[in-house]
């Protein structure tokens, strides 16, 4: 089966979700697509009180099997990291299920490719920036998510003359190297890996 490009779904970006936040913890708005809503539109509340930080998605959709109305109303969980340099960076945790299992990845980006807001993985999106650079090599080195954030700023088009720009490809191909060192680093403090460790240590 050949991959969906990640750029064709409706997506919502973690740092765009939050750009009008610094001051605030809870909003309720709509997320428009398109021109004024044209493709799309979905409610959309965010609370980062407390222990239970999440967005909560709200719409109304058309079902392609019986063609009826449907009602979706559903929390994904927010979860930070620390930055750096100080404050804490926010992630989507995506909350579709594979094959059976839960997926639980933390992942700056969400795409809906199906009824549900997911992340990329689950939805078996590729980045067309894959297609035309080759993917870079992962867990090769922690990115400064700050960098990647500005890079994001200074994005002012992502798409021209239906093609990606090439500081969207740009941009693009350094979050999903952060993605990986993210979650290299999280398997790295798993169980599993400390137990990788533990065996190669008694080889010694
Ligand atoms: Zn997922």
């Amino acid at each position: 089966m050949s991959k969906t490009e990640a750029d064709w779904c409706k997506k919502i970006e973690i740092w765009w979700l939050l750009r009008d936040m610094k001051n605030s913890k809870y909003k309720d708005t709509t997320i428009l697509w398109g021109t004024n809503g044209d493709k799309g539109s979905i409610g959309c509340e965010v609370n980062l009180w407390g222990d239970e930080k999440f967005v909560r998605f709200y719409y109304a959709q058309t079902s392609r099997d019986t063609s009826e109305k449907e009602d979706f109303d559903y929390k994904v969980p927010l979860t930070t990291t620390p930055c750096r340099y100080g404050g804490s960076r926010y992630w989507f945790r995506c909350l579709l299920y594979k094959n059976g299992v839960y997926c639980g990845r933390r992942v700056g980006v969400l795409y809906k490719n199906g009824d549900l807001f997911g992340c990329r993985h689950c939805y078996n999106l590729t980045y067309s920036s894959r297609n035309i650079s080759g993917l870079a090599k992962p867990f090769g080195r922690v990115i400064n998510i700050r960098e990647i954030e500005k890079m994001r700023e200074k994005v002012k088009r992502t798409n021209y003359k239906g093609k990606p720009t090439k500081k969207y490809l740009r941009y693009l191909k350094m979050d999903e190297r952060a993605e990986q060192s993210f979650i290299g680093i999280a398997r790295l403090l798993s169980g599993k890996a400390k137990r990788i460790l533990r065996a190669t240590k008694k080889k010694k």
